[in-house]
This record gives C-alpha cells, sequence and structure tokens, in this order.
C-alpha cells in the first residue's frame, strides 16, 4: 500500500514505450496495488504503470460510481476488435494535469489481457470503460490524449 507519485507532462519517461511483462508474479502484484492506491488517492479511473514511471505494459482502472470500489487490472493488453463506431468522450489524465479534450475512440472493443494472477481473460467494453481502456493503453505506447 504506496502512492506513488505521478509523473506529468513534459518528462520524457511519458514517451517511452513500455515493455511486455514476462510474468505475473508477487512484484507485479504489488505493482498494481501501488497503482491502484496511487490512482484512487489522485480520484483518477486510470493508470498505465510509465505513470509513476515504470515501463511496464500494465493497468489499473475503477470506474465505478458512489464510492463503489470495482478494481479492475490488465497486463500485456491488446486490442483485438475495434467497432467502426465512434464515440466521443471528453478525457482528462492524471499525467496532464487541468487539460480535457473531446477525443474519438472506437465506441467498442475487445481487449485480450492477463489478470492480477495472470489468467487469460478477454473483456468486451464499451462507452467509459472502451474509453478508458483505449486511453490507457495508449500511454503504454507512448502517446498522450492531447498528441
Ligand atoms: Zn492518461
Amino acid at each position: 500500500m504506496t502512492v506513488k507519485t505521478i509523473i506529468t507532462e513534459p518528462n520524457k519517461l511519458l514517451r517511452q514505450i513500455s515493455k511486455p511483462v514476462e510474468n505475473v508474479g508477487k512484484e507485479e502484484q504489488q505493482l498494481m496495488n501501488d497503482m491502484l492506491d496511487t490512482m484512487y488517492d489522485a480520484n483518477g479511473i486510470g493508470l498505465a504503470a510509465i505513470q509513476i514511471g515504470i515501463p511496464k505494459r500494465i493497468i489499473v482502472m475503477d470506474i465505478a460510481k458512489d464510492g463503489k470500489k470495482e478494481p479492475r487490472y490488465f497486463v500485456n493488453p491488446v486490442i483485438v476488435k475495434k467497432d467502426q463506431i465512434k464515440n466521443t468522450h471528453e478525457e482528462g489524465c492524471l499525467s496532464v494535469p487541468d487539460q480535457f479534450a473531446e477525443i474519438d475512440r472506437p465506441s467498442k472493443c475487445d481487449v485480450e489481457y492477463l489478470d492480477y494472477n495472470g489468467k487469460k481473460q478477454i473483456l468486451r467494453a464499451e462507452g467509459l470503460l472502451a474509453t478508458c481502456i483505449q486511453h490507457e493503453m495508449d500511454h503504454l505506447e507512448g502517446i498522450l490524449f492531447i498528441d
């Protein structure tokens, strides 16, 4: 349980391409716990490992409302299917404080990933969930929503 420092633009680390995780072990689970604490502390709904300076393909998210907690963990996520229909959402980012922009992204996507226990899963995402996972996955490629 550690709240880490979130790095912000124009820190060059944010432009780095994150590396795949070979194995989901104790170290990776500890990292996911810390990422989640960091994200909750900053009132965010998603965080990629590179945002705390660690170039690993790991994302945590929680889009639940009303104080409920529904943490989600994604290791090595890959989009395997995208809808042609686009959706526009106003996006913000913990690494780009005080900036918001309307961004078009596929309204639905299927994502393959490993979960907290290293088990292969598939997520069929739409709405805010689809927007958020695509935003976080951009971080793994060194891309920010302001680009
Ligand atoms: Zn972001």
